[in-house]
C-alpha cells in the first residue's frame, strides 16, 4: 500500500515528452511509481482529465529573506512552485558581514525578523528550524559579497578585498551554494569591472557552480552586456544563465533577436549559455534605481542625504533627462507615466501604491522629478516600482527560444502581513499559470509538454538537481496536479494579490502543501545543496 496515489492523470514527466495517462505513487519523500497502474494508496487522488507534472522550479526568485516572513510562500506555492532558486541579481541573504549585514538587518528588522545568521550554513539552519513550504536552491550574490568585503564604495577592490570576496564565495560553495549571481545595475555590483566579476566567479567555477547575471544593461547596451556575461563564462570557466532576459525601452524593442543570436553563437562555440524570462511586459525593482548609480555610493543613508540637496537634485534631473554612459536609465526608457509605485512604508504615503510617478506628482501638486525625490526621502529609498518597458513580441521570442526557461523574478508573498497594502508585480502570483494558460494554451506558443519542461526538467538540469524536475521512480516527490483546460493567472497590476486558477494540488517532498485552493500549512521544504 502506497502513502499516496494520484490516479489516472495525464503525466507530463518534465522531460518535454508529451503527456501519457497513468498513475503516480509516492512513498515517504520519494516517487515510487510513475506511469502504468499503481497499487492502492492510503490516500488516493482522482486525477482523470488533469495534468500531473513535476513541481515548478522558479530559477529566478527573490524569496531570500521573505522565506522567513512568508514561510508558506503563498503567491508561489499556489502557482505550483515547489523549488525556488534564491540569491539572484547579486543579492543573497548571506554572508551577513560588514555593510552587507547592516543593509540586510535593517530591512529584516522592519519586518520583525532578527538576522541571527552569517553564513549559508547558518541561514539553512535558521530557515529549516522555522520551517518553509518550498525547497530553496541558494546562490551567493556578488553584491552581497562585495558589500561584506569593502562596503558600498564606488571603486575597485584592493588585492586583499578581492581575495576576501573569493574566500567568501568559496565558503558558500562549500556550504552547498549553486553558484554566483551578479546584479550589475545595482549598487555595489554596478561599481565592479568585468575583471573583478571574472575573479569572483572563479571559485564558483572551481566548485562546479554556474553564473547567473542581471546584465549590466538591458536597454541601449543590451548586446554589450550579453557579451560581457558570455566573457565571464569563458574566462572563469562556468555555464552562464542570463536572468530575466529582455530588451527594455521602445528604441530597443526587437534587439532580442540579436541577443538570442549571440547566445546561440556562444553555445555553438562550446560555452553553455541559457536564460530565463517572466511572461510580462513590465519589470519591477526598487524605485531608487531611477537615481543615477554614482549617487548610491556609501549606501542608502548617503543616497537619501544627496536627495535632500537642491544642487544634487538639479544634477540628477539633468542626468536622468540626458542619460549617463552605461547607466540603466529607467525613467528615460519608460517615462514617468509608465512607472508605478508598488510599496511604501509610511502611513502618510499609504495612498501611493498603484499610482504612477506622474499621478503621484499631480496628486501632490509637484513636478514628477521633485515628487520622486521627495518620496524617496520620505520613504528612505525603500519603495518598489513596476516599469512598463517591454514589447510582448520580444517576450514571446524569448519564451519560445529553446535555451530559455521560465523564472518569476519575484519573492513568495501573501495577501496579508507587511505586503498586504503593497501592489507587487503580478508575476509574483501569476508567472507559471500565465505561461501554461495564456501563452501555451491560448496563444498556442508551444505544446504544454514544452511549457512544463521550461519550468521543471530544464531548470533542474541547469541547477544540477539530479533528483528533481522530473517525474520518475526514485526521485523526490515534488508534484503539481493542474487542470490544463482552465489553468490561468488572475493577478493584474491593479489587483495583484490574486491567486491563479486551475492549480489543484501541490506536493513538496511527498507532503501536500496546497489543495482545495488553500495552503495546508505544512512546511516540508529544505534548503538544498548543490549535488555535483
Ligand atoms: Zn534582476
Amino acid at each position: 500500500m502506497h502513502d499516496l496515489v494520484i490516479r489516472g492523470g495525464t503525466i507530463f514527466d518534465g522531460t518535454g515528452r508529451p503527456g501519457r495517462e497513468g498513475d503516480v505513487a509516492v512513498d515517504g519523500v520519494r516517487l515510487t511509481t510513475v506511469g502504468g497502474k499503481a497499487a492502492r494508496g492510503r490516500r488516493e487522488i482522482d486525477a482523470r482529465g488533469k495534468a500531473v507534472s513535476p513541481g515548478f522550479l522558479d530559477i529566478h526568485s527573490h524569496s531570500d529573506s521573505v522565506a522567513l516572513i512568508y514561510p508558506l510562500a503563498e503567491s508561489k506555492t499556489r502557482q505550483g512552485v515547489t523549488t525556488e532558486a534564491i540569491g539572484n541579481c547579486g543579492n543573497s541573504a548571506f554572508p551577513l558581514l560588514g555593510q552587507a549585514r547592516d543593509r540586510a538587518s535593517s530591512m529584516m528588522k522592519a519586518m520583525g525578523i532578527d538576522t541571527s545568521w552569517t553564513t549559508l550554513g547558518e541561514y539553512r539552519t535558521e530557515v529549516e528550524r522555522r520551517g518553509v513550504a518550498v525547497n530553496l536552491a541558494p546562490f551567493i550574490g556578488h553584491g552581497t559579497v562585495r558589500a561584506a568585503a569593502m562596503g558600498m564604495d564606488d571603486r575597485a577592490p584592493t588585492a586583499d578585498e578581492l581575495a576576501r570576496m573569493q574566500e567568501l564565495v568559496t565558503q558558500a560553495m562549500d556550504d552547498g551554494a549553486f553558484g554566483l549571481t551578479t546584479g550589475l545595475i545595482y549598487p555595489p555590483g554596478c561599481y565592479s569591472s568585468l575583471e573583478e566579476v571574472v575573479a569572483v566567479a572563479r571559485p564558483a567555477a572551481a566548485a562546479g557552480g554556474i553564473y547567473m547575471s542581471h546584465l549590466r544593461n538591458e536597454s541601449d547596451r543590451l548586446l554589450d552586456a550579453v557579451d560581457e556575461a558570455i566573457q565571464v563564462g569563458r574566462r572563469a570557466g562556468l555555464p552562464v544563465q542570463i536572468s530575466h532576459h529582455k530588451a527594455a525601452g521602445r528604441d530597443n524593442w526587437g534587439k532580442i533577436r540579436d541577443s538570442l543570436a549571440a547566445i546561440d553563437r556562444a553555445n555553438a562555440g562550446g560555452l553553455d549559455v541559457t536564460g530565463d524570462v517572466y511572461p510580462y511586459t513590465a519589470g519591477s525593482t526598487s524605485l531608487a534605481t531611477l537615481i543615477p548609480a554614482w549617487a548610491h555610493a556609501g549606501g542608502t543613508g548617503a543616497l537619501v542625504e544627496r536627495l535632500k540637496s537642491p544642487e544634487t537634485r538639479a544634477r540628477f534631473r539633468r542626468e536622468m533627462e540626458e542619460g549617463l554612459p552605461g547607466w540603466e536609465n529607467f525613467a528615460k526608457q519608460a517615462g514617468f507615466d509608465n512607472v508605478l509605485i508598488t510599496s511604501v512604508k509610511t502611513e502618510k504615503n499609504a495612498g501611493l501604491p498603484g499610482l504612477t510617478v506622474a499621478q503621484a506628482a499631480a496628486r501632490r501638486g509637484q513636478d514628477p522629478y521633485e515628487a520622486l525625490f521627495d518620496i524617496l526621502v520620505e520613504e528612505e529609498a525603500t519603495p518598489g516600482m513596476v516599469v512598463f518597458m517591454m514589447d510582448e513580441a520580444d517576450v514571446v521570442r524569448v519564451l519560445a527560444h529553446p535555451k530559455m526557461m521560465v523564472g518569476s523574478d519575484a519573492s513568495g508573498v501573501a495577501p496579508y502581513g507587511p505586503m498586504a497594502r503593497a501592489k507587487p508585480h503580478p508575476r509574483a502570483y501569476g508567472t507559471f499559470p500565465r505561461v501554461l494558460g495564456y501563452f501555451a494554451r491560448d496563444k498556442g506558443l508551444m505544446p504544454l509538454e514544452t511549457a512544463v519542461w521550461k519550468m521543471t526538467g530544464f531548470p533542474a538540469e541547469r541547477l544540477g538537481l539530479a533528483d528533481r524536475g522530473r517525474l520518475a521512480a526514485g526521485l523526490a516527490a515534488d508534484i503539481v496536479v493542474f487542470d490544463p483546460a482552465t489553468v490561468a493567472d488572475k493577478a493584474t497590476y491593479a489587483d495583484p494579490h490574486r491567486f491563479p486558477q486551475g492549480i489543484e494540488m501541490v506536493i513538496v517532498n511527498g507532503q501536500v502543501i496546497v489543495e482545495g485552493n488553500a495552503n495546508t500549512g505544512t512546511k516540508p521544504g529544505k534548503v538544498l545543496r548543490r549535488s555535483r
